[in-house]
């Protein structure tokens, strides 16, 4: 099984030889829509599905068809056309990467497909992933034009912004939809003649999420020859120990695995079927409690390690690909759509700030591949044009998505899952809700609401699992205290025009270790991962700008001293004082060693070289250390 890095790994035993990527692609029939397969047929498929929330600001916010689904969600998700992020690090982002979105040219894009078609190009090719070797062998050529266009359609979707139309008008139309049609009967003709064995062995590739685009297709046009494909891409090998709670997942390719997931729990949606919920149950649990950072992100070099093992891996400079994070996200809000529990939306809060915020570059907009848990290395990014990885197609949807998951709704109530300057107009309930706040640098937020009449609704505000106490007022009163962490506040009463709701999330410094090592521990306040500053040994203006992303770990390999922190957890947040020079900006006083360092939100750090994770060593096993120098 060949991945994106060049590695190999099987989920299959015996002698049995897998087929590569291009050996699939090859089976397929190759072709334009080769260039496809991979993390972007989804896009492609993506981009239909985000079309009814780009069609028009009063479009229903399930396609037709859509919700004749066996289950039933207890929350939905607003249309993206209904939030409108206001000023702050989220909407900086957003911005950052329109203007990028901008930047490309769609005739350079389009390259390969004219070429494939047999078609004059009308512009060059772009470099990187779009043109170099092996991606042209293994046909990933062309995956970006699917993030693209998903990307432009979020964009327009998020912010309004008529130049973003083009894409809109390519893809929201009905042509989109035979196209989709279309590309999924020859899916099944290509297909068919595959025995069972062949077909299971096929999905050992990395392939994307096809179970979910085939069961998408199947949502919007009822047709039962697309829900039986989209279960022949069920990855047997596995969904069965996942549904049997069995976590098989060391060594294998984690990008590869979450698309597969959340093709299962969209297979539950749509067909209520009980082993595809266990399967992207258990796998979110698995993956959350076991398997990682404290960012949000996972695994190495793009694959799975044993939980024991984390600390030998802490070094890498290949840890947390963003991709993998991006679809950690996906599953997550697809969970609590099912579910609407905190939970889900306690590690959202996490992963966004500490891993898809912190992804950005704020000067150049570009985008990381892998954030390296490596002490002392540093965030490197894409090129505009010479990159093309899958990070650089996920990371233009990232960032143009960020009011997807701030509230939610329920018949008769809302969901506050994020913290985030915002304003959702809720057109069924002729309600205009206002979030301010300066949330992570400030511990509390203000929303205000318009109705159009009285309005009988719960609002539920998510008590954050990382604060103790949570005090909300109403109108200058107070409504309730929540001494319950990871739950919802229930504010139920009839809303008027210019009622307001203050919510005081008090954050704190503590500690979390490394999984499996009490001694390693990351610091965070509130949410925050902070990271501590290790300068700028080595780094030039413009040297973190790489084309390669298999260089991660080669290049800016000064070496860096990372201090040792004295002193166990308790101590050690004792000693970590706020800094005078920003919010979120803290120092460590008289616990480093040989040093003392200053610490700062990891999203925040760029251009500059960090660490995550902190050793803690008792007083003695210094003394003993200096005794011996
Ligand atoms: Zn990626």
């Amino acid at each position: 099984m060949m991945h994106e890095d060049g590695s190999q790994t099987s989920l299959t035993t015996g002698d049995e030889k897998c087929l590569t990527r291009r050996q699939m692609l090859k089976s397929f029939g190759a072709g334009a829509v080769a260039a496809t397969i991979g993390a972007s047929v989804p896009r492609a498929f993506a981009s239909v599905g985000s079309l009814s929330t780009a069609h028009d600001d009063h479009a229903s916010p399930i396609p037709e068809g859509w919700a004749n689904q066996s289950v039933t969600p207890r929350a939905a998700a607003f249309n993206l056309t209904d939030v409108r992020l206001l000023e702050g690090p989220f909407r900086q982002a957003q911005e950052r990467d329109g203007r990028y979105l901008l930047q490309l040219e769609p005739d350079r894009l389009l390259h390969n497909f004219r070429v494939n078609a047999g078609l004059t190009p009308k512009a060059p090719v772009y470099g990187g992933w779009e043109s170099v070797q092996p991606w042209v062998d293994i046909r990933c050529h062309g995956h970006t034009l699917g993030h693209y266009l998903s990307a432009c359609s979020l964009m327009f979707a998020a912010t309004g912004d008529q130049r973003l139309r083009d894409a809109y008008l390519h893809t929201n139309n009905r042509m989109a939809l035979d196209v989709l049609v279309k590309l999924s009967d020859w899916a099944i003709a290509t297909t068919q003649k595959l025995s069972d064995a062949q077909f299971q062995r096929m999905l050992d590739t990395e392939h994307g999420g096809m179970n979910e685009v085939l069961a998408d297709v199947y949502a919007l046009t009822r047709e039962s020859r697309f829900l039986a494909l989209a279960e022949h891409f069920c990855h047997r090998a596995l969904l069965d120990p996942l549904a049997q709670k069995r976590d098989t997942l060391d060594g294998l390719h984690s990008n590869t695995q979450i698309p597969k997931v959340i093709g299962f729990n969209r297979l539950y949606e749509l067909t209520g079927q009980e082993d595809y919920r266990a399967a992207s149950r258990f796998f979110w649990r698995t993956i959350v409690d076991n398997r990682t950072f404290a960012t949000g992100g996972n695994a190495d070099r793009e694959h799975f390690f044993p939980p024991a093992d984390f600390l030998q891996h802490l070094g890498s400079a290949k840890t947390m690909e963003t991709c993998c994070t991006y679809n950690m996200l996906k599953l997550t809000r697809m969970l609590f759509a099912l579910d609407p529990s905190a939970t889900y939306a306690d590690y959202y809060e996490r992963a966004l700030y500490n891993s898809i915020l912190a992804s950005q570059d704020p000067d150049s907009g570009m985008m990381t591949y892998f954030q390296p848990t490596r002490p002392g290395y540093l965030k490197l990014y894409c090129t505009p044009t010479d990159s093309f990885w899958c990070c650089t197609g996920s990371g233009m949807e990232n960032h143009a998505k960020y009011g997807d998951s701030i509230y939610f709704h329920a018949a008769n109530a809302l969901y506050v899952n994020l913290f985030i300057p915002s304003t959702l107009a809720w057109r069924e309930k002729g309600l205009t809700i206002t979030q301010t706040t300066r949330f992570p640098e400030q511990d509390r937020t203000r929303l205000q609401l318009t109705t159009q009449k009285p309005v009988n609704l719960t609002v539920n505000v998510r008590h954050p699992s990382w604060c103790q106490a949570v005090t909300i007022t109403v109108n200058g009163r107070r409504w309730a205290k929540s001494r319950q962490p990871g739950k919802y506040v229930a504010v139920n009463r009839v809303w008027h025009t210019g009622d307001i709701v203050e919510v005081h999330l008090p954050m704190t410094l503590r500690t979390e270790p490394l999984p499996g090592n009490a001694n390693v521990v990351a610091i965070l306040y509130g949410p925050i991962v902070l990271a501590g500053r290790l300068g700028r040994k080595g780094i030039t203006p413009g040297a973190d700008i790489i084309v390669n992303e298999r260089t991660y770990g080669d290049v800016l390999n000064d070496e860096v001293d990372v201090p040792v922190l004295i002193g166990d957890s308790h101590e050690i947040v004792r000693k970590i004082k706020p800094s005078p020079e920003s919010a979120l900006m803290f120092d460590t006083t008289g616990i480093g060693h040989p040093r003392d360092v200053s610490l700062m939100p990891y999203y925040r750090v760029v251009h500059e070289r960090y660490n995550l994770y902190w050793k803690l060593i008792k007083p003695g096993d210094v003394d003993r250390k200096l005794s011996r120098s």
